[in-house]
């Protein structure tokens, strides 16, 4: 298999429309790596970075991603490491370990979906800064009121100066 060796990598809040070959674009917004294949084919490689996916480490000056890149989907099936921005090539897998993966990783996907499912969703600060902007009168009770609000009001109540 020839392929490239060596890869530059470029972290991005969003990854770009047309990508260039041998760059990883690392997008940690949406916890994702993308690259073109490298060997040359130019599909589009897309690494998750999460618990079920790759993990994703970057020493200050290169990027390593694990585990080992397949690209069982793609004509050229390809397979290879990323390492400290360098390719390792892999051998090719034979269709029975190429199943065989993909049924492990299923299966742990689906137990890591499985304790994950319980977990509330995060709290989304919406709530929280909207109240804030509203002006502290009327619809909001005086208990409820952000500490800072009552800080804010009671200082109106002052002269300039006396704080
Ligand atoms: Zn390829």
């Amino acid at each position: 298999m020839t392929g490239r060796s060596t890869v530059q990598h470029q972290f991005v809040d969003i990854v770009p429309d047309t990508l260039q070959e041998g760059v990883v674009y690392v997008c940690i917004p949406y916890t994702t790596a993308v690259h073109l294949c490298l060997c040359g084919c130019s599909e589009e490689v897309v690494t998750p970075i999460r618990p079920t996916g790759w993990r994703l480490t970057f020493d200050g000056i290169a990027i390593s991603l694990h585990p080992s890149i397949g690209n069982w989907d793609f004509t050229c099936q390809s397979h290879y490491w990323i390492s400290h921005n360098r390719v390792h090539w892999d051998r090719q897998w034979t269709p029975a370990k190429i199943e065989a993966t993909r049924r492990r990783e299923d299966a742990h996907r689906a137990r890591h979906f499985a304790v994950a499912a319980p977990t509330p969703p995060p709290p989304t600060s919406d709530a929280h800064v909207s109240a804030r902007r509203r002006r502290p009168t009327l619809r909001v009770p005086k208990l409820l009121r952000p500490r800072s609000w009552l800080r804010h009001e009671s200082r109106r109540h002052h002269q300039p100066g006396t704080d």
